[in-house]
């Protein structure tokens, strides 16, 4: 059982005098989270849980420190999140939330590490931790530095979600629902109630609408369907993710969409300055 083993290092447990030359040549796990409405079988601190469950695991695998989770995110939208119409959402403004990174993003940066991996929990915090990452790039303050930055729904291949759940209603909608729903079964079943509500018809992505009807979109804030939620179907999520993730961070198998390309070689993954000018022409 993985909860058996001991927990990757945290960064912030080493003195001022040894940050540096521990983490020099080394791997950063930063898990970012949200507190926000979870329906009501499951609690506010869902993405929290779940962006330290994925960094705590991608950590132990890459030989890695970690950084502290991140608790407050992106504001909620009806459609991924549920909205702000449920209690319990704690929030700043994306405009905040990119400064509030970019600037944590700077300090970070000054590490010799060789690489960070920043795993999102919070579906609304992705377009602003992808914008404070490429405003700190642009200053070249992580020119020494690998960066990895995901969802880490984005990681589940396709084929896993329709093998292991019928009729997937897209990671927007999962808000709440059997996958997060079974994560948490696995990783913390004492803050999962026993109801399984339902929501037959799950909004759409991408969509903004004003006003908006909570009880049409959700089921007590429940995107979609809870039903068939389990703790094995948690680990199983958990471990497929974590598989992707780290052969990501190792060799860049990982971030093409196919399953598996012919010419994958595990240990090299190609220098990111010199990648597009050796793979082809269309540039
Ligand atoms: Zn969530």
């Amino acid at each position: 059982m993985t909860n058996a083993q001991p927990r990757p290092p945290l960064l912030t447990d080493l003195t001022s005098s040894q940050v540096a030359d521990a983490v020099r040549g080394r791997t950063v796990v930063w898990p970012i989270g949200a507190i926000e409405q979870h329906g009501p079988h499951l609690p506010l601190s869902v993405d929290l849980i779940l962006a330290e469950g994925f960094a705590t695991e991608i950590a132990r695998e890459l030989d890695a420190y970690t950084l502290p989770a991140q608790a407050v995110g992106a504001r909620s939208l009806p459609q991924s999140g549920g909205g702000l119409y449920f209690p319990g959402t704690v929030y700043v403004a994306g405009d905040t939330l990119v400064r509030f990174l970019r600037e944590t993003l700077t300090a970070l940066a000054a590490l010799p590490m060789a690489r960070l991996v920043v795993v999102n929990g919070h579906y609304e915090n992705e377009p602003f931790l992808f914008e404070a990452l490429d405003q700190v790039r642009e200053q070249g303050l992580f020119d020494g530095t690998e960066v990895f930055a995901f969802s880490w729904w984005s990681l589940a291949r396709d084929t896993w979600t329709d093998a292991e759940i019928p009729a997937f209603p897209g990671w927007h909608a999962e808000h709440a629902g059997v996958t997060e729903t079974s994560l948490m079964l696995h990783l913390r079943p004492d803050l999962v109630t026993d109801e399984r509500p339902d929501h037959d018809n799950p909004p759409r992505a991408g969509v903004y609408l004003h006003p908006v009807d909570v009880e049409q979109t959700t089921h007590r804030g429940v995107l979609s369907s809870t039903s068939g939620s389990s703790a094995h179907l948690g680990e199983k999520l958990l471990r497929h993710v974590v598989d992707e993730a780290t052969a990501l961070v190792r060799d860049g198998s990982g971030l093409l969409f196919a399953q598996s390309s012919p010419d994958r070689r595990p240990g090299r993954r190609p220098d990111p300055r010199t990648a597009d000018r050796s793979e082809g022409t269309t540039q």
